[in-house]
């Protein structure tokens, strides 16, 4: 309901206008209308553009959308044309503590990533620890999941949602280390600094099954080894051995596996598959044409593998979308797809879609001045970076007018707040 409709008062007495006025924000979250959208790209691969041009946003949820919506809001958002998208989900991230990152001792990373489109970030483990011995023991990379996933339930850099917490298998863990990291919300185990001349012992597999059965999602790191030099090369036959959820940066981070190999986890599994910036973008061409034979489409998700030796990459995701439909003949809706619903399914979260009773995480976008391009989309088509005009989470607004981390879209979203 529109708190300003349930404060308006008979015959719009000075004391209730003084209320209306007052108390219009004081209740629960403004309601946000946003019209004249361009393009709506959804986020669902299987139905990716949506014939509408409006959304409407109660307490940080979208309650509808529709065409010519004219509802009473809050706050009315005029796109002017240009293209609504989900807010970016980035698959594979390294944060640590809060708004800094050890791996290149560097403030406001998250913040940044939000200026380009990033609304929220998995952690692929917080291994940039400073002092972390690696291979940590069993208790300590317990020990780190559990502070981890605490803190970042607790913080949000302007406003972007870390699923934290990623639990870094070792050999040594017992059933009730899975019981503890699923009592505490965790929903992700990664397997990077496991020895793998111990899978004849059968506990990776048993790690597995017991995450399963807790509803986590397991990930491994593939391909070469990491830059902390302690990682071991996990290729195919890992892979299929461990049978993982999500096969992280199948593409490379940095080093991929040899393509034979990339091409027979499309073929030969129903796994998720990971590419990132971090990777080799050779391999992501083969990649996509194994992907595209297949029909795969729907298991490919998009991340940075970022912060680390790679640096720290704001447009990173925007970068990836942009490669994945000018060079690996993807439409860009559906490599906008791979960027947001395809990584919320494969890791279990309920974001990255633009549908009713979803949460509101979103970014308006168009095309930057002097680009060949039409509108947003169009500009992904053509490997030209858009600009964000506005980024929302859970129905606040984040960014408004224009990011600090793109050039200004051409036309620019228009905000106006009609309450009070
Ligand atoms: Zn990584």
């Amino acid at each position: 309901m529109d708190i300003c409709d349930d404060l308006r008062f008979p015959g719009n007495f000075p004391l209730g206008l003084f209320l209306q006025q007052t108390l219009c924000y004081s209740f629960g979250m403004p309601s946000v209308l946003i019209k004249n959208i361009g393009a709506l790209v959804t986020g669902d691969l299987k139905n990716p553009l949506r014939h509408a041009d409006s959304i409407y946003v109660e307490d940080g949820i979208i309650r509808a959308i529709g065409n010519g919506m004219s509802q009473r809001a809050d706050v009315v958002i005029d796109a002017r044309g240009i293209t609504a998208i989900p807010g970016l989900v980035d698959s594979h991230s390294h944060p640590t503590f809060g708004d800094f990152t050890p791996a290149q001792n560097a403030l406001s990373w998250i913040t940044h990533y939000m200026h380009g489109g990033v609304t929220a970030l998995i952690s692929a483990g917080e291994l940039h620890l400073p002092g972390l011995p690696l291979p940590p023991d069993p208790k300590t990379a317990l020990s780190l999941a559990l502070v981890a996933k605490r803190c970042w339930d607790n913080l949000r850099p302007s406003g972007v949602k870390v699923h934290g917490g990623t639990l870094l298998l070792v050999p040594g863990l017992k059933e009730k280390d899975f019981d503890e990291i699923a009592a505490a919300g965790i929903r992700l185990v990664k397997f990077i600094f496991y020895d793998y001349s111990l899978l004849p012992n059968g506990e990776a597999e048993r790690y597995v099954k017991w995450a399963r059965e807790r509803g986590i999602k397991v990930k491994i790191h593939s391909g070469g080894v990491s830059r902390s030099g302690v990682s071991q090369v996990a290729g195919v036959e890992v892979v299929k051995r461990i049978n993982p959820d999500i096969v992280g940066h199948i593409t490379g981070g940095p080093i991929p596996m040899p393509e034979k190999e990339v091409e027979q986890i499309v073929n030969e599994t129903d796994l998720y598959v990971e590419i990132c910036s971090s990777g080799n973008s050779r391999m992501v061409l083969s990649l996509m044409c194994a992907v595209k034979i297949k029909g795969a489409f729907h298991r490919v998700l998009i991340g940075t593998d970022t912060p680390g030796g790679t640096g720290i990459i704001p447009r990173g995701m925007l970068r990836e979308i942009a490669f994945l439909s000018s060079v690996g003949e993807v439409a860009p809706e559906a490599a906008v797809c791979m960027a947001t619903g395809n990584v919320g399914r494969a890791h279990g979260l309920s974001i990255g879609t633009l549908e009713e009773g979803k949460v509101a995480d979103l970014v308006l976008l168009d095309r930057i001045q002097g680009s060949v391009a039409k509108d947003g989309l169009d500009a992904f088509a053509k490997g030209d970076l858009p600009g964000i005009s506005v980024v929302m989470i859970d129905g606040e607004i984040q960014v408004a007018g224009r990011s600090q981390q793109t050039p200004p879209p051409e036309r620019s979203a228009v905000i106006e707040k009609t309450c009070p």
